[in-house]
């Protein structure tokens, strides 16, 4: 289902109670700037106003020229617009479409290492705002029929007790109606087998690493379904492929990709 055409970056300012009650909050626990750690002045309307200060917010490389149309790769010229990148030339992704918010570096590399491994949660929202504005602006006309999140390996998850997907994708409900109308399902894919660290290996030695690290339980709620499978970062793409091929494995009609920052 198409999500609902919805303003949320030019939605009309919350109800007057809301903005008391935040401005009570912001008095009584000012907020640092999830980057740099500066205190804050104000929030806006703006979701970012309450997560980076102004310096960081300038900073922050959000997507926004020329990609390629199958993995999302940016280019650093628009000169020629958009067009398919070499990697996808030669080896054509599994997954139909990767869409990101933004660049993998400061502050946005910040925000999500805070979140994951200083545990801090009041990020979720805005960061999970930040990956719905993708969402809306590049699902626009594409059908999404269910949206899963990268699950972590239950290893994993017992250490670190969150999964930063999930905490990302369950505010798009409460704060986006429309998004309600698709299906989120965190229980249908699993990781079946706990990846070494990925850092330091190359686009090949991660495609093996992730060969066969997911697996598709009860296949027969993705047969025919357009899939969207969500991450916090897309490097290589090794995992997200590997997400796409155990979804078509099962049957799923399609399978796009969202993520919230890219590695260059
Ligand atoms: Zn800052
Ligand atoms: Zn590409």
């Amino acid at each position: 289902m198409i999500v609902a055409d919805e303003q949320i970056w030019n939605r009309p300012s919350a109800p007057r109670l809301r903005q008391w009650g935040r401005a009570l909050l912001d008095a009584l626990f000012p907020l640092r700037c999830g980057a740099c750690n500066t205190w804050l002045d104000g929030a806006t309307e703006d979701p970012l106003s309450r997560l980076l200060c102004p310096d960081c917010r300038a900073s922050l490389d959000l997507i926004e020229g020329p990609i390629c149309p199958l993995c999302g790769q940016p280019f650093a010229s628009d000169a020629i617009g958009d067009h398919l990148c070499g990697t996808c030339l030669a080896h054509p992704p599994v997954y139909a479409m990767a869409r990101s918010a933004g660049i993998y570096g400061p502050p946005l590399k910040t925000l999500i290492h805070n979140l994951k491994y200083r545990d801090q949660r009041r990020m979720a929202r805005p960061l999970g705002e930040l990956l719905y504005r993708t969402f809306r602006r590049h699902w626009r006309h594409r059908t999404v029929d269910l949206i899963i999140p990268v699950p972590l390996h239950p290893r994993r998850l017992r250490e670190r007790g969150f999964n930063q997907v999930q905490f990302m994708l369950r505010r798009w409900p409460q704060l986006f109606p429309a998004s309600a109308a698709v299906p989120m399902a965190d229980d249908i894919l699993v990781r079946v087998r706990h990846t070494a660290s990925q850092a330091g290996l190359d686009r090949g030695d991660r495609q093996r690493n992730m060969h066969g690290a997911f697996r598709v339980r009860r296949p027969e709620t993705v047969t025919g379904r357009a899939v969207l499978v969500v991450d916090d970062v897309m490097t290589t793409g090794a995992t997200v492929a590997a997400c796409a091929a155990a979804l078509t494995g099962s049957g799923a009609r399609r399978v796009d990709v969202l993520t919230l920052a890219r590695a260059l």
